[in-house]
């Protein structure tokens, strides 16, 4: 069994889409070991996508997840993070596969709708940032 992150971003809770994606989340077989809705602050923001500070998205991308609620969740699955990733499809909705979530319902390259962590040491530490000290597997 594996860990992935997963969040809900302010787009989709805005569409009211958090019904809507945890249906899929189940349908995929994954098991939702953590969840709670939070608000990001905007250092929390910059230091979730620190390796994208020098990007000229940065500011425009930490504005944009702190802007509303998100929905984190540590996600449990055999082989959580790439089978994750390939449901919420690439990250510019023009390039995701249709049947992905970001084909479905992200608004731009920004507004994507949905966060997946992108290795399993990733996973681990970011589950591990949002639910501290609880026991995820
Ligand atoms: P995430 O980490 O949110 O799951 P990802 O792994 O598919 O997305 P990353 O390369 O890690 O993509 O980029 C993080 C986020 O930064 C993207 O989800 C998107 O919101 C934003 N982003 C990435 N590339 C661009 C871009 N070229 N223009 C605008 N925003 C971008
Ligand atoms: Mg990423």
């Amino acid at each position: 069994m594996q860990l992935t992150l997963a969040i809900i971003k302010p787009d989709a809770m805005e569409k009211r889409l958090q019904g809507a994606i945890l249906q899929r989340i189940l349908a995929e077989g994954f098991e939702v070991v953590a969840l709670r809705q939070t608000r990001l602050t905007r250092e929390q923001a910059e230091g979730f996508y620190a390796v994208h500070r020098e990007k000229p998205f940065f500011d425009g991308l930490c504005s944009f997840m702190s802007r509303g609620p998100v929905v984190v969740m540590a996600l449990s699955r055999e082989d959580a993070v790439r089978h994750w990733r390939e449901v919420i499809g690439a990250t510019n909705p023009a390039d995701a596969a249709e049947g992905t979530i970001r084909k479905h319902h992200a608004s731009s390259v920004t507004e994507n709708a949905v966060h997946g962590s992108d290795s399993q040491e990733n996973g681990r530490l970011e589950c591990g940032y949002f639910f501290p000290g609880v026991e995820l597997l």
